[in-house]
C-alpha cells in the first residue's frame, strides 16, 4: 500500500506573501508552495514536494523514451576541454559553457549538453552497420551560464535535461528514429498536461537543419509564434509569411507632397490609410555588394534570415552609401531607382496593382504607383516575419498568434560532429563512413515550469493528475479529536488501497490556513472532513481545476472512485477517478 503523506511532517513551508522578484506564476507559485527555494541566481534546490513532482515528470518522459527502444544510460556531467578543441566548440559556445581546470592544469567543462561525449563515447566501440541504429539518452544535470537567468525554472544556470542521441547508418534511418522521437515528444506534452504546438523551427536557415521544437503555449514564453487550427505552427522568425496587404484604390499614379513623412506610421497617418496599405523599402548590399532594394508590405517587418537568403546576402545600407546612391531615407520607391538595383518584393505584394510608396524624392511619395506600367520587380520572394492576421500558408485561414515556452526541441544533426571527431562505422561494403546522428533534448525542469504556467490561478497551483505531488489530499478540519480525525484517516487510507497517492493535512492549523494551503499546493482533489458534516454521514470534495465543490456520501467515496477507475476513464486531468464524485 502507498505511504500516505502527513503534511504534519512533510517539509513544504508555504509562503503567504508574493516573493518580491519572482515575476511569473510558475516562478511565483513553486516558492510559495514551497516546492522550490532559489540558491543562487538561476540555480534552485527542489524541496520534498517539488521533488515528487519532477520524479513524475521524468519517469513520464522515461516511459516514453523506452517506449521508442531508447536505452538509459548516464554520463557524467564533468567534461574533459579536449573534446570541445575536437568539435570546435571549446571556441564557439561562448561564455555560456561553464570552464575551469583541474589541479593539474586540464581543462574541464560542466555539460551544457553531450553530443561531444557520446560521439566520443561510441567512436570505438560502434563499430558496424550491423549495429546500428542505436538510441542512448540520460536524464541528467546541465549546467549553462545564461546571460541572464530568469523566470525562476524556466531559464536557470543549472537544470535538468533529459537528452537522447542517436546513431544512424543512413538517412532513412535517422528520418525513422527522428519521427518516432517527435512522436514521443508529443505523448510526454500531452501526459503532462500540456497545450502544445510543434513548431518548424529552422526552415529558414541556408542548407536548412531539420528540426522541430515543441512549444508549450503560454504568456510568459520567450518564444513568438502563429499557429492556425489546420495544425500548422511556426516561429514567426521562421514561419513563411503570407501578408494580406490592402490595396489602396486609387485612379492612377499621383504624386503626393508628404513634408515631414519619413516613416510607415507617418505616412499612414498622413494619408489616412492603414499601415498594410503602404509598401517600405528596403535598401542594402548583397554578398558581392551590389545594391538591392526589398520592397515589404508597409505593416511587416524585414526576416534578416530570408533576406539574407533572397539576396545572396544583405546588409542594410550606411546613411552615407545612401546618399552616395542618392536615395532619400524614409521615401525610397521604385519608381526612378539606380539602373543597377536589383528589386526584390514580397511575394505578398505580387497581387497589389497600386503601389503607395515613396517617390525617392525627399518629401514626396506616389499614391498608386502601377506594377508593371510604372515599374518591374526582378524577383518575388519570401521576405518579411509572418504574424498574427498573415495567411497560413498550408490552408490560407487567418493565423493566430501566441507565445510559447519551448518545453523540448528534435534535430537531425547529420554527420556534423561524427565527422569533425572521426566517429566512423564500417558500412556493407566495408567502407568507413561517419554516422549520422540525431539528438533529442526535454527540459524537465522547464517542462515542470511550463505545467505551472498553464494550470494555476489565483489561488495557486492545480497539478494535472498525472504529475501532482499526490492525487488527493483530505483536510480534517479538527484534529486530536475522536471522530474527526480517526475518520479522516480511515478515509485516507481507503483512498490509498484503490492506488491512488493520498496526503492527510494533519497539521493543527486553522481551516483556512488547510484550505488556502492545500489550493496553493494543488492537489487535483480535495476532501474535507468536518464534524457537522460527519454527523451526516457526509464529506466534501473539491476539485482544484474546476473549484466544484460537492457533498458526498462518506460510505459511498471509495465505491464511487473505484467505478470511476473500472470504468477505465482515468485522463491526465484524473476524471476518471473522480466523476462518480461529481455526479458524472
Ligand atoms: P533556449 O533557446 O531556450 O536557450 P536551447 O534551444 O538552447 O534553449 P536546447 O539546447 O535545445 O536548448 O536544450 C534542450 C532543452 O533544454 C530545451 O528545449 C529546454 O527545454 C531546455 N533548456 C535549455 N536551456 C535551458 C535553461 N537555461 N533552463 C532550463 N531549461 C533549459
Ligand atoms: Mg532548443
Amino acid at each position: 500500500m502507498t505511504k500516505i503523506l502527513r503534511m504534519s511532517q512533510v517539509y513544504a513551508p508555504t509562503l503567504k506573501e508574493d516573493p518580491a522578484d519572482a515575476e511569473i506564476a510558475s516562478h511565483r507559485l513553486l516558492l510559495r508552495a514551497g516546492m522550490i527555494r532559489k540558491t543562487a541566481s538561476g540555480v534552485y534546490t527542489f524541496l520534498p514536494l517539488g521533488q515528487k513532482v519532477l520524479a513524475k515528470v521524468e519517469s513520464i518522459v522515461r516511459e516514453e523514451m523506452d517506449a521508442t527502444g531508447a536505452q538509459e544510460m548516464l554520463m557524467p556531467a564533468l567534461q574533459p576541454g579536449e573534446l570541445w578543441h575536437e568539435s570546435g566548440r571549446w571556441n564557439d559556445y561562448g561564455p555560456e559553457l561553464m570552464r575551469f581546470r583541474d589541479r593539474h592544469d586540464h581543462e574541464f567543462c560542466l555539460g551544457p549538453t553531450h553530443e561531444e561525449l557520446i560521439t566520443a563515447l561510441v567512436r570505438n566501440e560502434l563499430r558496424s552497420y550491423k549495429e546500428l541504429p542505436l538510441s542512448l539518452y540520460q536524464i541528467q544535470t546541465k549546467f549553462r551560464d545564461e546571460i541572464r537567468p530568469r523566470f525562476g525554472l524556466l531559464r536557470g544556470r543549472e537544470f535538468i535535461m533529459k537528452d537522447a542521441y542517436s546513431f544512424h547508418a543512413n538517412q532513412e534511418s535517422l528520418q525513422q528514429t527522428y519521427d518516432d522521437m517527435s512522436a514521443a515528444y508529443g505523448r510526454i506534452c500531452e501526459r503532462l498536461g500540456l497545450d502544445y504546438r510543434p513548431v518548424q523551427a529552422d526552415s529558414g536557415q541556408i542548407g536548412g537543419s531539420v528540426t522541430c521544437e515543441f512549444m508549450a503555449l503560454a504568456e510568459a514564453g520567450e518564444a513568438e509564434l502563429v499557429h492556425c487550427t489546420c495544425g500548422y505552427a511556426a516561429n514567426t522568425e521562421a514561419g513563411s509569411c503570407l501578408a494580406r496587404p490592402t490595396e489602396y484604390d486609387v485612379p492612377d499614379m499621383q504624386k503626393v507632397a508628404t513634408p515631414g513623412v519619413h516613416t510607415i506610421d507617418e505616412l499612414a497617418e498622413f494619408l489616412d490609410i492603414p499601415a498594410s496599405s503602404t509598401v517600405k523599402a528596403l535598401a542594402g548590399k548583397n554578398g558581392k555588394g551590389d545594391l538591392v532594394v526589398l520592397f515589404l508590405p508597409g505593416d511587416h517587418e524585414l526576416n534578416e534570415i530570408k533576406a539574407d537568403r533572397a539576396a545572396d546576402g544583405f546588409t542594410l545600407l550606411t546613411d552615407a552609401e545612401m546618399e552616395a546612391y542618392g536615395l532619400p531615407k524614409g521615401s525610397m520607391g521604385p519608381v526612378g531607382l539606380p539602373k543597377e538595383a536589383h528589386v526584390i518584393a514580397a511575394r505578398s505584394l505580387q497581387a497589389v496593382q497600386k503601389w503607395v510608396v515613396g517617390a525617392n524624392e525627399d518629401g514626396y511619395h506616389y499614391v498608386g504607383a502601377r506594377l508593371g506600367r510604372d515599374f518591374e520587380v526582378d524577383e518575388w520572394a519570401d521576405l518579411c516575419i509572418v504574424q498574427p492576421g498573415d495567411s497560413c500558408p498550408e490552408c490560407g485561414l487567418p493565423l493566430e498568434g501566441a507565445r510559447g515556452i519551448e518545453v523540448s526541441q528534435v534535430f537531425q544533426l547529420g554527420d556534423k560532429y561524427s565527422r569533425a571527431m572521426g566517429a566512423t562505422f564500417a558500412d556493407e561494403d566495408g567502407a568507413e563512413v561517419p554516422f549520422l546522428m540525431g539528438c533529442y533534448g526535454v527540459g524537465i525542469t522547464r517542462s515542470l515550469a511550463a505545467i505551472v504556467e498553464q494550470h494555476n490561478d489565483e489561488h495557486g497551483i492545480a497539478w494535472p493528475f498525472s504529475v501532482a505531488p499526490a492525487h488527493v489530499c483530505v483536510i480534517p478540519l479538527t484534529v486530536g479529536d475522536d471522530v474527526v480525525q480517526p475518520a479522516a484517516e480511515k478515509l485516507a487510507a481507503d483512498i490509498a488501497s484503490l492506488g491512488l497517492e493520498v496526503a492527510i493535512d494533519d497539521r493543527g492549523e486553522r481551516a483556512g490556513v488547510k484550505f488556502a494551503d492545500a489550493d496553493l499546493i494543488g492537489w487535483p482533489l480535495q476532501i474535507v472532513v468536518g464534524k457537522r458534516g460527519l454527523a451526516e454521514g457526509k464529506v466534501e470534495a473539491k476539485l482544484r481545476r474546476t473549484g466544484e465543490k460537492k457533498d458526498v456520501a462518506l460510505a459511498a467515496i471509495t465505491e464511487l472512485m473505484a467505478y470511476g477507475k473500472r470504468s477505465g476513464r482515468i485522463t491526465t486531468s484524473g476524471a476518471g477517478y473522480f466523476d462518480g464524485l461529481f455526479d458524472r
